[in-house]
């Protein structure tokens, strides 16, 4: 017997929520000069310490920042939450403060902070957050930061041990 229109849009307006703790991840770029020198030691600790990376002449980095949001998907969306949203935070947060820029000098949330990667997942944790307070189904999880291809640090967050 062929189905009526009425059970045909009454299956169709069915969903089926996925319960589950997902990650879903957001990857930008930018590219930064920096040097590594802690301006309270001498240039001979820096040197020692630093090597080629304290150069007072700068050197730059092509970073790949990749920012973590973890929950469960909202049953009416599916989302955690819109990437489309979560790249306009972070270009907003971080790409346009930091793309093009010396991290030592021109980055106002960076002051007084030694550029290294572990140093600014931290900073950059804390420009992004509260961004994402007001997500119902995700929280941000990690904020990960390759300085080369090889190179990376990653933060949970004050909380993580
Ligand atoms: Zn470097």
């Amino acid at each position: 017997m062929p189905k009526t229109r009425s059970s045909r849009s009454a299956r169709a307006a069915s969903v089926r929520p996925q319960k589950g703790t997902v990650c879903i991840t957001r990857q930008v770029h930018f590219n930064s000069a920096h040097r590594l020198y802690n301006p309270t030691k001498s240039l001979k600790w820096n040197q020692a310490q630093y090597g080629l990376c304290t150069n007072p002449h700068w050197h730059g980095h092509n970073y790949v920042l990749e920012v973590t949001v973890k929950g469960q998907p909202d049953p009416v969306t599916g989302y955690l939450i819109d990437l489309g949203e979560l790249k306009r935070i972070l270009n907003t947060a971080i790409v346009d403060k930091c793309d093009h820029r010396n991290l030592n000098e021109e980055v106002p949330f960076l002051a007084g902070i030694i550029p290294s990667t572990e140093n600014l997942v931290i900073a950059f944790w804390e420009q992004i957050a509260p961004h994402l307070q007001h997500l119902k189904h995700g929280r941000l999880h990690c904020v990960r930061l390759y300085e080369t291809p090889r190179n990376y640090a990653e933060y949970y967050g004050p909380d993580a041990d």
